[in-house]
């Protein structure tokens, strides 16, 4: 039996579907080949805006087309949270709805140069707009021991970069009474010799402390990049959304990472359009994101997730041109901070990890704060890391 996994949405799903497939695998299956007609074929979906539920009505019609014969199962955020509808799609054989509440280790093994290591699972947060705690449940952790296990696999199986994933990786600890740091600090200690590299995916700016800023910055393998929700520059949005922080806690974050790492890449989420968001706060917001020292912005726009406590608050709805127009604002905003930051960098020596081709054969890689590079494609620095001098691309 020949299977494919099409996955949709965060690396989270990717390192799930890595684990799904490699246990299909061991359990006899075969994974189809680019091209090859599938006997199953598994859409694993996100469901955090609307956009995204759109992606996955599409990616489950093309997989149909592409597949007439086969079975097509559909599971992931989306599945668990709308099973009727998905149900209701001609093209559908099965929904795999269920929620699992156990943690269930997960690591991507199909790129050879990363690893997207799942760390942690579910949020207990429920920001008010948010459906992913509903999807994906309550917060839970494997133990420290059990990550650096996997990371040790990944790293003897040839990978050169940890990528840290999960829902709300800075809560991690809630199963087993360990910190964040802690994990941290037996991943920067692993018993490997000195050339992996380690990133931390996304942080909440409450849990991401002095002490976690300070051991990226003396560390020898974690890279000096930070991925930073902020989601709103408005407090009154901020408490609107059930967000654990104010602007001024995010300010000083962002401070204080560029006081100990001037170069370090400083990712942030921003959200647009949500209810409340009047004219007054969403100045507010500009003022507050272009006051602030980081290097590129996610720009999500609002949409309206069932079930989430936004939906029964009563607020003044932002109309849909009108969101477009400020996530167009802030993508300009974006563009401008990442060229300054690129500007910033282009002096300094940098170690790229090289990955692969892109769609034009150029070869790219990226920098330890996640500088995009591009050189001529020679295969044989498929993964491997090269000290550069500068050249931001
Ligand atoms: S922290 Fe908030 S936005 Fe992030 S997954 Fe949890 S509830 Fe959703």
């Amino acid at each position: 039996m020949k299977v494919r996994i099409v996955t949709l949405g965060c690396k989270l799903n990717f390192a799930e579907s890595s684990a799904l497939m490699n246990e299909l695998i061991r359990r006899g299956y075969e994974r189809a080949k680019q091209g090859e007609q599938a006997d199953i074929v598994i859409v694993n979906t996100c469901t955090v805006t609307d956009t995204a539920d759109q992606k996955d009505r599409q990616a489950i019609h093309r997989v149909r087309r592409e597949n007439p014969n086969a079975k097509i199962v559909v599971t992931g955020c989306y599945a668990r949270l709308h099973p009727r509808e998905i149900a209701d799609m001609v093209e559908v054989d099965r929904v795999a709805k269920k929620r699992e509440d156990v943690f269930q280790p997960a690591y991507s093994k199909d790129d050879r140069t990363r690893c997207f290591l799942k760390v942690q699972d579910g949020c207990n947060y429920f920001c008010t707009y948010c459906a992913i705690p509903y999807a994906r449940g309550r917060s839970r952790n494997p133990s420290i021991r059990s990550v650096c296990e996997q990371a040790m696999t990944a790293l003897n199986e040839g990978a050169k970069e940890i990528v840290l994933t999960g829902v709300n990786i800075g809560d991690f600890g809630r199963t087993t009474g360990e910190r964040f740091i802690d994990l941290l600090q037996a991943l920067d200690t692993l018993p490997y010799d000195d050339t992996y590299r380690l990133r931390i995916g996304s942080v909440e700016p409450n849990l991401l402390s002095y002490e976690i800023i300070d051991l990226v910055a003396q560390s020898k393998h974690i890279a000096p990049h930070f991925h930073i929700p902020l989601q709103s520059g408005s407090d009154e949005v901020l408490r609107i959304m059930n967000r654990h922080y104010d602007t001024a806690l995010f300010r000083e974050r962002v401070a204080y990472i560029r006081k100990v790492l001037p170069y370090a890449f400083i990712g942030v989420d921003c959200m647009v359009g949500v209810r409340g968001e009047t004219t007054e706060r969403w100045e507010q917001y500009v003022e507050f994101i272009q006051s602030l020292q980081v290097s590129q912005l996610h720009v999500f726009t609002y949409s309206e997730r069932a079930g989430t406590r936004m939906l029964t608050m009563d607020l003044p709805v932002i109309p849909m041109t009108e969101r477009h127009r400020r996530s167009q604002v802030l993508h300009g905003i974006s563009e401008d901070k990442l060229q300054a930051f690129y500007a910033l960098c282009s002096d300094m020596p940098q170690t790229v990890l090289w990955e692969g081709k892109n769609d034009h054969g150029v070869m790219y890689g990226f920098s330890e704060n996640y500088i995009r590079h591009s050189r001529p494609f020679d295969k044989n620095r498929i993964n491997t890391f090269e000290q550069i001098s500068a050249q931001c691309k």
